[in-house]
């Protein structure tokens, strides 16, 4: 079966090698020319031009393999140009590229039906978007429309999208030069005891110190004025902080005591990233509103979207929804979300996730970390993890500041790089991200790496 079983990097002829070197040099001085690219110092950077990709590999402008321990953006859940997806693409391409989203098709409609088969019960249609914030922003206008409320409670450490009010319910740095202080938003601390803002010394304690922080904080905000809570069922990009399950039981019910909606952004958890369906389902618990983008179609194109409870789709049986995206469940991107959830299935990968995340990963980091002087905490689960580094383990103080960066961190970043590593680094974290159908072999290829950098420097 292809995708699964791709191992290793593909070689080039000199001629191919040629024809990359000449379309990547082209391509890096139009891109420096013209290109405005995000987060960035548009004089500071210097873009790595991808000129190929293949399963858990990417080829740089010279044709060099590095293996993709970032999932790019935490999204090529089933690897780089799987073959059937890309058919699929293809396929539909000659057939239909575009329509009016107020029309039915047959992409969207087996998308939905494939996507709700996976969610709970109750929860069964579906909102498309054209990816994660939006995913967000609709999610938040349907609670606010249900409920009649219009607060937004969200965590401090969470990434919740780019656009004004996503960018606002964010808990990360990245929030402040965005925040103008109008959207309705209330930031509460989550429970991370590496780092513990209540001072506990256990999960147990952490747990029932942040349930309470969360119920002082509706009383006091006051239950009648808050819409949702929006919570990433396991926060990624914040540093991949698996929460217990009785603090995520106890936000549920704390939601259902005080009529608040209780959002689940799955969208960088959600599609098989931590060895199930959706992260939620490690704790038990059953959200009002779904959002997901990235792993529903690899991010092959984009898509994203809300998955509603029948009691908010009730809210606009005869009521006008006032919202909509031209590019609403695009043909292109839910036929790649039909092809994309058949291979998860039919390959196996949502299992290869989670054994290769219990037998590989969480071993090789725990001993990375016993050995290492900087490795302060490793934590995670399926191919969804997080190495935290300190310049001390006993202060724990981090070895870039958080929201930005520091040289000892780009020394290390440059090393893993140099090694034929491509990393997610998040400030003082390197996340191990690879895709889902990564083969136990590149996975211990690339965590070589990462061991020979972190404990022998
Ligand atoms: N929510 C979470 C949890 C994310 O990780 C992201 C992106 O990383 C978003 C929302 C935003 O998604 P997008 O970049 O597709 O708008």
């Amino acid at each position: 079966i292809p995708g699964t079983t791709f191992t290793g990097p593909l070689t080039f002829t000199e001629d191919e090698l040629a024809g990359i070197r000449a379309e990547s040099v082209r391509a890096y001085e139009l891109d420096r020319a013209h290109v405005f690219h995000s987060w960035s110092a548009q004089k500071q950077i210097s873009p790595m031009v991808v000129s190929r990709a293949q399963g858990s590999y990417v080829y740089d402008g010279e044709g060099r393999a590095f293996l993709d321990f970032s999932s790019q953006l935490v999204n090529t859940n089933i690897g780089h140009q799987h073959p059937v997806v890309v058919e699929a693409i293809k396929k539909q391409a000659d057939l239909l590229t575009t329509i009016n989203p107020a029309h039915a098709n047959a992409a969207r409609s087996e998308a939905a039906r494939l996507i709700t088969e996976r969610t709970p019960e109750g929860l069964d249609h579906v909102f498309f978007t054209n990816g994660g914030a939006d995913a967000n922003e609709h999610a938040i206008r349907m609670a606010r429309l249900h409920t009649g409320k219009h607060k937004v409670l969200s965590r401090y450490r969470s990434y919740h999208g780019a656009t004004a009010l996503a960018i606002n319910v964010t808990g990360d740095p990245r929030r402040v030069p965005n925040d103008h202080g109008d959207a309705g938003t209330v930031h509460f601390f989550g429970p991370f005891l590496y780092r513990s803002e209540f001072d506990a010394t256990t999960e147990a304690e952490e747990t029932a110190r942040a349930l309470r922080h969360l119920e002082r904080t509706i009383q006091l905000e006051g239950r009648d004025t808050i819409a949702a809570v929006v919570l990433e069922s396991i926060p990624g990009t914040a540093g991949i902080m698996v929460p217990s399950k009785e603090y995520m039981q106890g936000v549920r019910e704390l939601c259902t005591r005080y009529g608040i909606m209780y959002i689940a952004d799955e969208v960088m958890a959600g599609f098989g990233r931590t060895g199930k369906w959706f992260a939620f389902e490690h704790f038990g618990v059953v959200p009002d509103l779904v959002t997901f983008a990235k792993g529903v179609n690899s991010g092959y194109v984009p898509l994203g979207g809300v998955v509603m409870s029948n009691a908010i789709l009730e809210t606009f049986a005869d009521r006008s929804y006032p919202g909509g995206l031209t590019y609403s469940g695009h043909p292109l991107a839910c036929a790649a979300a039909v092809a994309t959830l058949g291979v998860m299935e039919s390959e196996d990968m949502i299992e290869n996730a989670a054994t290769l995340g219990e037998t590989v990963v969480a071993p090789r980091l725990a001993a990375i970390a016993e050995r290492s002087p900087i490795v302060g905490e490793v934590r995670g689960v399926g191919m969804f993890w997080a190495i935290e580094l300190v310049k001390d383990k006993t202060t724990r103080e981090p070895l870039a500041p958080y929201g930005g960066s520091s040289p000892e961190m780009d020394a290390i970043v440059g090393k893993l790089k140099a090694a034929g590593i491509l990393p997610f680094v998040n400030f003082n974290r390197l996340h191990i991200v690879p895709p889902l159908n990564i083969s136990a072999e590149d996975l211990n290829v690339g965590l070589d790496v990462y061991e020979k950098v972190l404990v022998e420097g």
